[in-house]
C-alpha cells in the first residue's frame, strides 16, 4: 500500500505557532551561538540567530522552547516537513537493517529501487542513475558524464544560476561573486550567458524579448564568434532559478533552447536540485515547460533531509565503464529508503497540497506588488515563491538593506525566511503546510513589509 499524504497532526502549541517563551534569542540559543563562533567555520551565512532543537511539520522549536513557522525548510530541503512520521518510520526500519555497504562495490535493494523510481519519473524508465550525497556532487557527476559521453570539453551556464560550491560546480555557479572570490582558477571552458529574467530582461531587451535576446546571443555571438558548437558538451540550466532569485523564465525559453542544442549535439542538463522533487507542484520544474532534458540532477528535497543527490541520464548516455566515477557514501541505504517514502508521499497528495498552498500564498501576496512601493514582483510555481524588493518601483534599484530588515522583522515575529538573488525574499516552506500556516505567514510578511517599506 502506497503511503498517502495526510495533514500534519500537531500537538499543543505547535498547532498555533509562532509561540514565544523568551525574548529572541533566548539564553540557551545565545550560548550555542557563542560556542559556534568559536568552533565552526565562519564561511556559513547566518542572517539571524535561529537555532533549531526540534521540528514537526512546518514548525521549528529552538533550545529555549520558542516555536517558529519555518518557511525556509532547511533551504528547500524538508519537503515532507520536519520529521514526517512515515519518513521517520522508514529511517528507523532502514537503520535497523543496514546502515552502509557502499553501492560503489556492492548491491542493495534500496539503491536499485530508487534508481528504478527516478528513471520512471524522468522518462518512464529508459534512464540510469548515479548516486551522490549532495547537489554539488550530482552536478560534478553530470559534468563528467557529459564530457565522457560527448568527447567534448566545454560548457555553457547562465548568470544567476547556482550549481554548487565544489570546484567543478563552482565553475558553473554565477549567483553571487562572494561564492567565487578567492577561488580562481575554476574549471576552464565554462562560458556564461544571461538568464532570460522577465523582470530584469537581459542584453538590453524588453521583457517580451528576453528569450529572443538570449538565444540571439547564443547563436550569433557565442556560436559564431567564441565557441564552435562542436566543442560544447552541455549547457547547465535551472528550469526555475533558485539561489539567483526565484526567477521563472518565459514559457518558450527551455523548448527553444533545447531545440537549438539538439541541432548541435549539445546536452541540456537541468539542475533540479532546488526546484525539483515536487517543489513547484510537479516532480521536476522542467515539466512546466514541456521538455525532457538529457541529464537531470537532483538533491535537497529528495530524501526529506537525509543527504542524497542523484544524476539521472538517458540510458544511452551512460556509457562510462566501471571505475569511471563512484562515491563511497553516495546512495546510502537509509537515504535511499527515505527518498522512496518521500516520492510516495509526493505522488499521493503532497504535490497537490504544494500546488494548492502555493496558489493561495501568491494570491494573498500578489496585491503587494501594486500596493507596496518596495515590492516589484510576487511570483511563484508551487511552493517556490519569490518576492522581489526594490528601493522604488520606477528605478527598480536593488534593496538588499530593506530585504535584511524585512527578513529580520519576520524572524522577530516568528517566521523563518531566507533571501535569494540580489534583492528577493523566498518562501520555500515544507510542502506539508496547511491553510492556517500559509495565511499566518502571509499576515506576518505583509505586516512587516508595510512597517518597513510603507
Ligand atoms: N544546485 C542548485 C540549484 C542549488 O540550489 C544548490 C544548493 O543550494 C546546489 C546545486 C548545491 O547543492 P548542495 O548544497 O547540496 O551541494
Amino acid at each position: 500500500m502506497a503511503v498517502k499524504f495526510t495533514p500534519t497532526q500537531y500537538e499543543g502549541d505547535y498547532a498555533r505557532a509562532p509561540v514565544f517563551k523568551t525574548a529572541l534569542p533566548g539564553p540557551k540559543t545565545k550560548a550555542l551561538i557563542e560556542r559556534d563562533a568559536k568552533f565552526v567555520s565562519p564561511s556559513y551565512t547566518r542572517d539571524y540567530p535561529l537555532a533549531a532543537q526540534r521540528g514537526r511539520g512546518a514548525v521549528v522549536e529552538d533550545p529555549d522552547g520558542n516555536l517558529f513557522l519555518d518557511f525556509s525548510a532547511g533551504i528547500a530541503v524538508v519537503s515532507t516537513g520536519h520529521c514526517h512520521p512515515e519518513v521517520v518510520k522508514t529511517i528507523r526500519e532502514a537503520a535497523g537493517e543496514l546502515i552502509h555497504m557502499s553501492g560503489t562495490d556492492f548491491y542493495y535493494p534500496a539503491q536499485v529501487n530508487l534508481g528504478e523510481a527516478l528513471a520512471r519519473l524522468y522518462n518512464g524508465g529508459d534512464a540510469k542513475v548515479f548516486f551522490a550525497n549532495s547537489g554539488t556532487e550530482a552536478n560534478e557527476a553530470a559534468l563528467k558524464l557529459a564530457k565522457y559521453a560527448t568527447k567534448r570539453h566545454q560548457f555553457l551556464a547562465f548568470t544567476g544560476c547556482f550549481h554548487g560550491r565544489t570546484l567543478g560546480s563552482l565553475s558553473l555557479t554565477a549567483s553571487r561573486a562572494v561564492q567565487r572570490a578567492g577561488f580562481f582558477p575554476t574549471l576552464p571552458g565554462v562560458t556564461h550567458l544571461q538568464y532570460p529574467n522577465p523582470v530584469r530582461p537581459p542584453y538590453g531587451a524588453s521583457a517580451g524579448k528576453a528569450v529572443d535576446a538570449v538565444l540571439d546571443h547564443l547563436e550569433n555571438v557565442i556560436f559564431r564568434q567564441l565557441i564552435d558548437p562542436r566543442d560544447l558538451a552541455g549547457v547547465f540550466v535551472e528550469a526555475v532559478q533558485g539561489e539567483g532569485g526565484y526567477v521563472i523564465p518565459p514559457a518558450d525559453f527551455l523548448p527553444r533552447l533545447h531545440a537549438i542544442l539538439k541541432k548541435h549535439g549539445i546536452l541540456l542538463i537541468c539542475d533540479e536540485v532546488q526546484a525539483g522533487m515536487g517543489r513547484t507542484g510537479k516532480m521536476f520544474a522542467y515539466e512546466h515547460f514541456g521538455i525532457t532534458p538529457d541529464i537531470v540532477t537532483t538533491a535537497k528535497g529528495i530524501a526529506s533531509g537525509l543527504p542524497l543527490g542523484a544524476m539521472i541520464a538517458r540510458a544511452d548516455l551512460m556509457t562510462w565503464p566501471p571505475g569511471a566515477h563512484a562515491s563511497t557514501f553516495g546512495g546510502n541505504p537509509i537515504a535511499c529508503a527515505a527518498a522512496l517514502t518521500t516520492i510516495e508521499l509526493l505522488e499521493n497528495g503532497l504535490m497537490d497540497n504544494c500546488d494548492a498552498m502555493g496558489r493561495r500564498i501568491v494570491e494573498k501576496l500578489k496585491p503587494l506588488a501594486s500596493s507596496s512601493p518596495v515590492v516589484a514582483d510576487v511570483r511563484g510555481l508551487g511552493l517556490m515563491i519569490g518576492i522581489e524588493l526594490v528601493k522604488d518601483r520606477k528605478t527598480m534599484a536593488y534593496a538588499p538593506e530593506l530585504r535584511e530588515k524585512i527578513i529580520n522583522g519576520c524572524f522577530a515575529k516568528g517566521l523563518l525566511l531566507l533571501g535569494c538573488g540580489p534583492t528577493t525574499i523566498r518562501f520555500c516552506p515544507p510542502l506539508v503546510i496547511n491553510e492556517r500556516e500559509a495565511d499566518r505567514a502571509c499576515e506576518i510578511f505583509t505586516a512587516v513589509a508595510r512597517e518597513v517599506g510603507g
